[in-house]
C-alpha cells in the first residue's frame, strides 16, 4: 500500500466508536436508562446504577479514541462505584475525548428489551443523553426493539455508535 494511503497525517479524520452492554432485570430496584428513571416493577442490576445505555455510550466514546473501556477506569471491584450514577462514567469519557482533541458529532443507539416499552420515553431519553453530551437532541438517535425470541427477556441490551469530529481552531 502506498505510504499516502496508510498514513492519516494532513487528513482531518473523524473517528467512530462502538459500545455494547447488557444488564439483568431485578425486581424492586429503580430502572434507569439514558439517565432517565422509568417507572417499572424491575430495574437493571449492576455494581453501579445499571444504566445499560450510558455504559454502552461510555464504551463507544472510549473506543472512538482507543482509550480502553469502562472497566479500565471504573472497575466493578472498586466499592467507590457501587450504586454510582452512570452519568459520571460518560462525563469522564467525554473529558478524555476532549483532551484527545475531539467532540461528539452524533450518536446512534439501539436498545433491546422485552419490557417496558421504550417508545413513550424515547424523547425524554434523547433529551437526557443530549444534555449529558452537550449536543442538540437531533444528534442523538434512540431506537428500541423487543428481543423476539432471542431468549433475553429478563435483560436489557444496548448498542451505541458514536462519531467524533476533530476540534479545529481557526
Ligand atoms: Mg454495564
Amino acid at each position: 500500500m502506498p505510504a499516502r494511503m496508510s498514513q492519516s497525517h494532513n487528513v482531518r479524520m473523524p473517528r467512530i466508536g462502538y459500545g455494547w452492554d447488557s444488564h439483568e432485570f431485578k425486581p424492586g430496584i429503580p430502572l434507569k436508562i439514558g439517565g432517565l428513571t422509568i417507572p417499572h416493577h424491575s430495574g437493571l442490576a449492576g455494581h453501579s446504577d445499571g444504566d445499560v445505555l450510558l455504559h454502552a455510550l461510555t464504551d463507544a466514546l472510549l473506543g472512538a479514541i482507543a482509550a480502553g473501556d469502562i472497566g479500565t477506569y471504573f472497575p466493578p471491584t472498586d466499592p467507590k462505584w457501587k450504586g454510582a450514577d452512570s452519568a459520571a462514567f460518560v462525563r469522564q469519557a467525554l473529558k478524555l475525548v476532549d483532551e484527545a482533541g475531539y467532540l461528539v458529532g452524533n450518536i446512534d443507539s439501539t436498545l433491546i428489551l422485552a419490557a417496558p416499552r421504550i417508545g413513550p420515553h424515547a424523547t425524554a431519553i434523547q433529551q437526557k443523553v443530549a444534555e449529558l453530551l452537550g449536543v442538540e437532541p437531533s444528534r442523538v438517535g434512540i431506537k428500541a426493539k423487543t428481543p423476539e425470541g432471542m431468549g433475553t427477556d429478563n435483560a436489557a441490551i444496548a448498542h451505541v455508535a458514536v462519531l467524533l469530529c476533530e476540534i479545529t481552531w481557526p
